[in-house]
């Protein structure tokens, strides 16, 4: 027997997002529930009949999702909060829609979705699940097994994925008084023993089943679960081989507890952790299949095939080919599907990238070089490794000066000239800022005009000085507007700006942009994120000619805007051959220039926005001081080349900023706003007990309902900021942009504002 290819997962979403399309075609009542999932049915056999021919032998089954697998997983397992579902049984499609989208004045009942958070430190959000502290499960459906069948009915036989349990578990939050989720353990079992024995019925081998909680500190209670849950699935159903499928790290120290479950087969993260696999070699009992994961299924770019086929030699040295398979990283849901439909990259650009279906190729070439030796993929291996020199020393990529200024770092250089205190003299006697000064978070309502201008535009049907005019009169509109409603720090609107990486990344080199690399963020919402392949610099300036005019219409201050150099690394794909640290540093010296020519222009308050500080946070605690040190590191290599006088604002959204509030402290913004609306401003706490010294904004109104927020709800909200925080250091804001409201919706919730901040300063 012979090294077996593996996939973990394929994208779903369609090479034209024909998945989103079908959606919202069944949401928006066109099509019916049938044609839905004749169209689903269709993008699963293509997506199986594609890695059949890139010559995959293990295709994952049930990886397809409508809308998200681990709501799939809820649904399969009867977590189903009551007022979801109103009879048990088979879970219908309108239940399964409701908890993912929630539903609008259906019969009568609004229902909220379930929430949504991030899945590890992916740009992939779940739905997570919800459990009652009496909790039952039982089986509400068969998709897994229907999806086995619908392959193998096309001649294709698959290795069933699953989320494990114990993954599942602590993903899922408890639905009312807390407790541990893992108590449900064994009341959640029976459902998968009975799962699995069903596909070994009918025929299933291998099922993946995955517990990337393994890549993540775990407590005893957890390391304990994992025993009990799969002793448990190894004594009720010892007929199927399950592949405990870890990724997003290394195993570290649950090494010896994944090693010691009676599973047949690990996979193995060897892109993000290499370094673990000396010591899997050296404790892994030899009877266990180890899947190599070597084709990085987060990023994008073409492997050094060379070096992967040294790393699988090495493992085959001291295991026999059979216990070996080959594999992603991770499910390739994170990648785009195919690079072919980039036509417009740079070819050398798109030499060195690989999206899915390149991936599966290259695992295939890996697995003939290693089946039947070079020799059979000898042009395939010199093509890779001649991309990979090549990149090596492109000047397309490597920018000597760049690099130089980099090595030029000096710590000054990541401090303000004074201290807060001296600055917040400094700027009161330069703004001049009454009491709870109120601002907005950057960014107005981007109008259907506002959109089909730019589509116009991109399109060339609308030309440069006509656009130029359009996007005057509403940054004017704007900025009367705003003066007009006493609001004391204006901003432009951002009416220029598709959106806050994009913008800045297509003025900036070193940043490419596709046509069609989607990758889903949730549900039926997918995001093409910039490429990062080379030193970054800034030709020229990026906001000053807008910020300028702003400022040019008004007498009192515009706020300049900018993206953060993490949150633009947060929100990209990152080249692989620098460190991240490096490639937010040359960001952030691009943004430094920046902040020099905008307070230049006349510009004294500039926001600097972070929203993606938290959601770059290490999946290891441990590793957590060493990224905050250099995210804050950039953020004020970005800011701090200003006088004292100007003001550096910055804004972060939802998130929770407990243990990391020290980090936030560091970035020494003058001026910081949040999301508070919705937590009643308990999110502030973090602030309070750390006696944040520097100024904050707490959002007085969330940005995301439509509902206009009355001016007794704004100033009680304002008055327990004030029981949290001196008076001085607050500022009245909503939670965040207004892009998505509508004009309708936003003056009536700002006129409000104003009138609350004037009651709390009267
Ligand atoms: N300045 C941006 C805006 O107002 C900030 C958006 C964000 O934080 N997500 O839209
Ligand atoms: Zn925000």
């Amino acid at each position: 027997m012979s090294i077996l290819v593996s996939n973990l997962g394929f994208p779903r979403i369609g090479t034209r997002r024909e998945l989103k399309k079908a959606l919202e075609e069944f949401w928006s009542g066109q099509i019916s529930a049938e044609v839905l999932q004749t169209r689903a049915k269709a993008l699963r056999a293509g997506a199986w009949e594609r890695q059949k021919s890139a010559g995959i032998d293990v295709i994952p089954s049930n990886d397809f999702s409508l809308y998200d697998h681990v709501l799939d997983t809820s649904v399969m397992v009867g977590a189903v909060p009551e007022h979801y579902l109103m009879p048990k049984g088979p879970v219908a499609l309108d239940t399964y829609f409701a908890m993912a989208r929630g539903t609008r004045g259906r019969s009568g009942c609004d229902l909220h979705a379930q929430e949504m958070t991030k899945w590890f430190d992916t740009n992939y959000h779940y739905m997570v699940p919800q459990f009652l502290a009496d909790q039952d499960f039982e089986q509400c459906t068969t998709k897994p097994l229907d999806e086995f069948r619908e392959a193998r009915a096309l001649g294709i036989a698959t290795r069933p994925v699953l989320v494990g349990p114990v993954t599942f578990l602590l993903l899922g939050k408890p639905a009312g008084e807390k407790f541990d989720t893992l108590r449900l353990l064994p009341a959640l079992l029976p459902v998968y023993a009975s799962v699995l024995k069903q596909l070994a019925a009918e025929g299933a081998d291998w099922v993946q089943i995955d517990e990337p909680c393994l890549v993540q500190d775990l407590s005893d209670a957890a390391k304990e679960a994992l025993r009990f849950a799969y002793q448990t699935l190894a004594a009720e159903v010892p007929q199927v081989k399950l592949m405990l499928t870890t990724y997003f790290g290394g195993l570290g120290d649950n090494l010896e507890t994944a090693l010691a479950l009676p599973v047949a087969g690990l996979h193995l993260d060897l892109v993000r952790a290499l370094d673990q696999l000396d010591s899997v070699l050296a404790k892994a009992p030899e009877d266990l299949t180890l899947s190599l994961g070597l084709v990085d299924g987060r990023n994008i770019w073409r492997s050094d095939l060379c070096a992967k086929l040294e790393t699988a030699e090495k493992v085959l040295a001291k295991r026999k080919p059979e216990k070996v398979m080959l594999a992603p990283s991770c499910s390739l849901i994170h990648s785009p599907i195919d690079l072919e439909l980039e036509t417009g990259l740079d070819p050398d650009l798109k030499s060195w990238l690989a999206f899915s279906v390149q991936k599966l190729d290259e695992l295939s070439i890996l697995g003939r070089a290693l089946n039947e030796g070079r020799g059979a993929v000898a042009d395939a291996l010199e093509a890779s490794s001649q991309a990979a020199a090549k990149r090596k020393t492109s000047p397309k990529i490597h920018n000597a000066a760049v690099k130089a200024r980099l090595e030029e770092v000096t710590p000054q250089m990541t401090a303000r000239a004074s201290a807060y205190p001296e600055r917040r003299k400094a700027q009161k006697a330069y703004l001049g800022l009454p009491l709870y000064p109120t601002t907005t978070i950057g960014s107005f309502p981007q109008t259907k005009v506002v959109r089909e201008a730019r589509a116009s535009h991109a399109k060339g049907m609308l030309d440069d000085a006509a656009y130029d005019e359009f996007l005057r009169r509403e940054t004017e509109a704007c900025v009367r507007w705003q003066e007009e409603a006493g609001i004391d720090v204006l901003v432009h609107g951002e009416f220029e700006r598709n959106d806050m990486v994009q913008y800045f990344g297509e003025q900036l080199s070193g940043f490419a942009f596709t046509k069609h690399a989607w990758v889903q963020s949730y549900g039926s919402r997918y995001v093409r994120p910039p490429v990062i392949f080379g030193d970054v610099s800034r030709p020229k300036p990026m906001t000053v000619k807008w910020t300028r005019y702003a400022q040019s219409l008004t007498k009192k201050p515009m706020k300049g805007m900018l993206t953060g150099p993490v949150t633009i690394l947060q929100w990209s794909f990152v080249r692989d051959d620098l460190p991240r640290d490096a490639v937010c540093a040359q960001i952030a010296l691009a943004l430094r220039d920046e902040l020099a020519d905008l307070e230049a222009a006349g510009i004294s308050v500039i926001q600097v926005d972070e929203p993606a500080v938290r959601e770059g946070l290490p999946l290891r605690r441990k590793d957590w001081v060493l990224y905050l040190a250099w995210a804050v590191a950039a953020f004020r290599l970005a800011t701090s080349g200003v006088a004292d006088a100007t003001q550096i604002h910055t804004h972060m959204c939802y998130a929770e900023f407990n243990d990391i509030i020290e980090a936030i402290a560091a970035m020494d913004a003058d001026v910081i706003s949040i999301e508070t609306a919705r937590s009643k401003m308990e999110l502030l706490d973090a602030f309070a007990e750390f006696h944040y010294p520097n100024e904050i904004g707490p959002g007085v109104y969330d940005i995301h309902s439509p509902r206009t927020p009355s001016v007794e709800e704004i100033v009680a909200l304002l008055k327990k900021a004030g029981e949290r925080l001196p008076a001085e250091q607050i500022w009245v804001n909503p939670d965040c942009g207004l892009k998505t409201r509508s004009w309708d919706e936003t003056r009536p919730a700002l006129l409000n504002m104003v009138a609350a901040a004037k009651k709390m300063r009267g």
